[in-house]
């Protein structure tokens, strides 16, 4: 069977859209270089009131580099960026870079016991650490002797603006955590100076990035120079960017989609990246009403979160040429509610960790097709140069529309996990990315995604995918959020359940909610119970956590 390897779907692509790229810079460190010479007075990052140009970049990332290499890190080592979305997380990559390192993208949101693990398993011997994040977690990390960690640089929430928004910034003062270098002091001893000059290779590490760890412990992808560049290029390429574009940066840039789709693409363009340190809706809409930034990718609980808020209107989202969401399934009624509110189509995007970010993504200007059956909204066509197939249990391609795994082969996946040659071997045979999702492709190459293999339900030998139950409950009007798992039952092994949450001011009962899904699906996949809950679980990435339900409804 070669349906696959054909590449059907490459008809779908939109006017102008080559069906193959060519790579302009084989290493996110050349990105930045030509980038940074070619446009030095270009804006890179914006936060707050604060502005930094391409070359304040590559001065800060010089004088980190030198620090670090005074330090003894070198050719190798690992750099640890331990913040939220701040303008040392950019800095902090790019010196990673320019001393012959790899930077290890670190979740703020863990605690000691996940950042311990994280650090040991990946063997960074540099940290660069919000100030409050160090006092708070990483200096008792440090302490323990549980990591090989000799130098750590810290900054504050507060550089490199003046503003102090106190929705973020009210409490917040300036920590000089002893025992630790200061960023902003780096820069002033490091003024003007250049580290020597490094060439990275394409296939060496730029960014550790821990997968979500839905399940089992988390591991460390090797996002490659050469598959990061290559993908920060797909964005560009994909949507046509352009220099007077500007990114509003909604995801966390330690997880794939921020790094790959704000950070890289940022760099690569090169254009305007706005940050906010953390996400705080209200500031988020300031932002997009002070900056008018033209593209944004994000899970999809951050569209609902913002176009949900009181207020906020099309003029306000007026100024974007370009809105995506992926990271977790977009049910084709919040797509059309967000349209309806702001004027504005959302393209699904899909991809993993280990694709640094988009494998599929909808062509811009298309509309992606519902599945008649599962009522699954597309998650677009395979991304330039990339081949997509569908396998059964023992990896054979299955036809045209039959449910499978989802694999996946392209110049943006990743060689492997770090020091984990099984997992590698598990995930990656020969190559091609085992994703453990479930989907399938339609006759004209358009892929939906059923679910993830390990959240299907089986309720007395019927098959339930939990996505299909929460797309239909999201069709009713009073729903903002839902999540459906497998809970036990005595009957039926299985049944399902939903927990859901209402939007402002609005009020459901549970009877209604059963009635509404029963109305338009098969018996047996209709749940059987609806739990109400203020918020539903979430990753800091937006995706709602199922797993978290579940251990909490047994
Ligand atoms: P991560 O490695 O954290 O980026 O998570 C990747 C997983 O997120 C995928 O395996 C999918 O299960 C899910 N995912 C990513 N994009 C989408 C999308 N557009 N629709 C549905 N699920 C998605």
């Amino acid at each position: 069977m070669t349906v696959y390897s054909e590449r059907p779907w490459i008809k779908l692509y939109g006017a102008g859209q080559p069906a193959e790229i060519t790579q302009d810079y084989p290493t996110m460190l050349d990105t930045f270089s030509a980038s940074a010479e070619r446009a030095p007075t270009a804006v890179a990052i914006k936060y707050f009131d604060g502005v930094l140009t391409f070359a304040d970049l590559d001065q800060r990332s010089d004088a980190l580099a030198l620090a670090l290499l005074a330090n003894g890190f070198g050719s190798g080592d690992r750099l640890g960026v331990y913040t939220q979305n701040n303008p040392a997380f950019v800095i902090g990559l790019l010196a990673a870079w320019k001393s012959g390192g790899a930077a290890v993208a670190i979740n703020p949101m863990n605690k000691e016991r996940e950042l311990a693990y994280l650090l040991a398993d990946s063997g960074t011997v540099a940290l660069l650490c919000l100030d409050e994040l160090y006092e708070s977690v990483a200096k008792e990390v440090i302490a323990s002797k549980k990591s090989a960690i000799t130098t750590v640089v810290t900054f504050s929430a507060l550089d490199e603006q003046s503003r102090n928004d106190e929705r973020l910034f009210s409490k917040m003062v300036r920590l000089r955590p002893q025992g630790t270098l200061d960023l902003e002091e780096i820069y002033q001893q490091y003024r003007g100076e250049k580290p020597p000059l490094v060439v990275a290779r394409g296939d060496e590490i730029a960014v550790l990035t821990y997968t979500s760890g839905t399940t089992g412990v988390p591991k460390g992808a090797m996002n490659t120079h050469q598959t990061m560049a290559f993908n920060a290029q797909t964005y560009r390429d994909w949507m046509g960017f352009r220099p007077d574009d500007s990114i509003l940066g909604v995801a966390p840039l330690f997880h794939i989609t921020g790094l790959i789709g704000h950070v890289g693409l940022a760099l690569l363009v090169p254009c305007a990246l706005v940050i906010n340190h953390r996400f705080e809706p209200g500031v988020v809409i300031d932002a997009i009403r002070e900056h008018r930034p033209t593209f944004t990718v994000g899970s999809i609980t951050v569209f609902i979160n913002l176009s949900g808020r009181e207020g906020v209107t099309k003029a306000d989202w007026s100024s974007f040429r370009i809105i995506y969401s992926g990271g977790a399934p977009i049910a084709p009624a919040v797509a059309d509610q967000f349209m309806e509110k702001t004027g504005l189509y959302i393209h699904n995007i899909y991809g993993l960790t280990e694709t640094n970010s988009p494998s599929h993504a909808v062509p811009l200007g298309k509309r992606a097709p519902v599945d008649p059956h599962s009522g699954a909204l597309s998650v677009g066509v395979p991304v330039f140069n990339t081949v997509v197939r569908i396998l059964d249990e023992a990896g054979n391609e299955l036809p045209v529309g039959e449910v499978g795994e989802i694999a996946t082969s392209g110049p943006q996946v990743i060689p492997g996990y770090w020091n984990k040659p099984e997992a590698t071997m598990a995930s990656l045979p020969g190559g091609e990315l085992l994703t453990g999702d479930v989907g399938f492709m339609d006759a004209d190459g358009w892929f939906y995604l059923v679910d993830r293999k390990k959240d299907m339900i089986n309720a007395a030998g019927y098959k339930v995918w939990p996505r299909e139950v929460e797309d239909v409950l999201y069709g009713h009007p009073a729903v903002r959020e839902a999540a459906v798992i497998g809970i036990p039952d005595e009957y039926r092994g299985e049944t399902v359940k939903a927990y859901v949450s209402l939007k402002p001011g609005a009020s459901a009962t549970e009877e209604e909610l059963i009635e509404f899904c029963r109305a338009t699906m098969a018996a047996y996949k209709y749940p059987r119970s609806i739990e109400f809950l203020e918020d539903l679980p979430k990753t800091v990435t937006g995706k709602i956590l199922r797993r978290e339900l579940r251990d909490t409804s047994r």
